[in-house]
């Protein structure tokens, strides 16, 4: 290659000079800037001398072919560029030259770009430099599989373009990859006719049963998360609970909590979707709650206990033994019968002999348990954040209830009496809701239903499948049981 440092400054004028004639005639351009263009080609070939190997790692087969060409003309004394160069070999030169001076060009950027307000498919491939017609065509064949106009804000979008380094321009977008969610993927790829294929990807995901337990220190969604229950399965958690527990006041230091979940993850481990609860338990002081996931042979799905019975998710609008008992005195206003003027009804009395079971209007912590003025004796009960019930003019407490203690959805609290100020024996009901006294005839009536006969047995089944597979879980549990009793 030494020899091409002496090749005479003859052949290296005529070159010029012919290129520049060719060049003016070709593309008619401006003198100056055909001068320029011819130098820099013969400076290509001191530069790609010099610098061989940078050229041989970056030239395509293309350019060392005219490279090839352009040496063998030398080496023949044929000085005549149109002879010795085809139609786009100044193109090729150029971008040869630039190549030895700049390395290549086309650079391949990759980059995740996240959809932010205002955003479309559309503008964001616009605002890569694309043209109208193109991107229209990609918007459209993507269509068929994916719709580009359910993108949301936040979303990452994967895209892979060539650009042309030197002037920041889009050579081409060689593939867009949209994942909506994990292990689902929608993808854009240019072909090498220029076009565009789309195609959508789906791995295939495997369920994982995990469980967790411990003991509650701090908030119970920080302890689940210290045994890495992911986020959503803990809020699923507590909304399946919150009917029952006040997770601000009933929850504190000692609790412990047990889980079964499900989990959907990809083959490489990613979770794409935590999700159902398939055995939740919480043991707040001794009381320990304890629910199994069901779904019935008409496809409903709720919470039961071990015994098959409804997690109530409801008050209970008539909490007595006695269900015919009648409304003696509605909510709202009316005139008192003692006081003989006109004032609300803050609750419904119903009208029941005196002795008849007075039951909790759904699971709660019993928050008052004593004689109250006007009231007699009474009971308050806050069953979770939003909801408490109230008892009134009772004749006796059941045994054992007092402030604290935790009751269940129709344990017996007590019994109806005519204690404060009342004319007869009757129960006065109230539902407080965030603090104020409701309707107890406006709350929806319990939704979940006990299981009976196949659904009952297939229960079961499922049940003690359940504890099979997970008999680590609950035989620690029993031996924590047995561990507290013992102390
Ligand atoms: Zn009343």
């Amino acid at each position: 290659m030494l020899r091409y440092f002496n090749f005479n400054s003859e052949f290296r004028s005529m070159n010029v000079k012919k290129l520049l004639k060719l060049n003016l005639k070709r593309r008619n351009k401006h003198k100056v800037m055909a001068v320029g263009y011819a130098l820099s080609i013969a400076f290509a070939f001191v530069l790609s001398i010099t610098n061989n190997n940078n050229v041989s790692a970056s030239v395509s087969k293309k350019d060392t072919f005219d490279y090839m060409l352009l040496e063998n003309s030398i080496q023949n004394g044929i000085n005549d560029p149109e002879t010795i160069y085809p139609e786009s070999s100044i193109e090729n030169i150029k971008s040869l030259y630039e190549i030895v001076n700049y390395g290549s060009r086309e650079k391949t950027v990759e980059q995740e770009i996240e959809v932010s307000s205002g955003d479309t498919f559309l503008s964001i491939l616009s605002d890569l430099g694309m043209d109208y017609d193109e991107a229209h065509d990609i918007f459209v064949k993507l269509k068929k599989v994916y719709d580009p106009t359910s993108l949301k804000i936040g979303q990452k979008i994967a895209i892979t373009t060539t650009i042309d380094s030197k002037e920041n321009k889009l050579l081409s977008l060689d593939n867009i990859t949209i994942m909506p969610s994990l292990g689902q993927r929608y993808i854009v790829e240019k072909t090498a006719d220029t076009g565009y294929t789309v195609r959508s990807e789906k791995d295939e995901l495997l369920e994982e049963v995990n469980s967790a337990r411990g003991e509650i220190s701090g908030t119970l969604a920080a302890s689940m998360q210290k045994k890495g229950v992911p986020h959503r399965v803990i809020a699923n958690f507590i909304n399946i609970f919150s009917y029952s527990v006040d997770f601000r006041r009933d929850v504190r230091k000692g609790d412990s909590f047990e889980i079964i979940y499900e989990n959907q993850i990809t083959p490489d481990g990613q979770t794409v979707k935590s999700g159902n609860i398939l055995y939740a338990s919480l043991t707040l002081r001794k009381d320990k709650i304890a629910l199994y996931r069901f779904k019935d042979k008409a496809g409903n799905v709720d919470y039961y206990n071990e015994k098959g019975l409804a997690m109530k998710k409801t008050l209970d609008r008539k909490p007595l033994s006695f269900r015919q008992a009648r409304i003696s005195s509605p909510f709202g206003r009316r005139r008192h019968p003692i006081l003989k003027d006109i004032r609300v009804h803050w609750g419904v009395d119903y009208a029941a002999p005196k002795g008849t079971k007075v039951f909790a209007g759904g699971d709660g912590v019993i928050q008052m348990a004593r004689y109250n003025g006007g009231y007699g004796n009474f009971i308050k009960i806050r069953h979770n954040s939003e909801y408490s019930t109230a008892y009134g003019h009772m004749w006796k407490f059941a045994k054992g209830i007092r402030p604290g203690v935790r009751v269940k959805r129709g344990q017996v609290i007590g019994y109806v009496g005519s204690t404060g100020r009342s004319t007869g024996p009757h129960l006065h009901y109230e539902v407080i809701r965030n603090g104020k006294r409701v309707n107890p005839r406006t709350i929806k009536a319990a939704a979940g239903e006990n299981l009976k006969g196949k659904n009952l047995d297939a229960f079961r089944r499922q049940v003690a499948m359940l504890r099979e597979t997970h008999k680590n879980m609950f035989a620690a549990a029993d031996n924590a049981k047995l561990a507290s009793a013992e102390k």
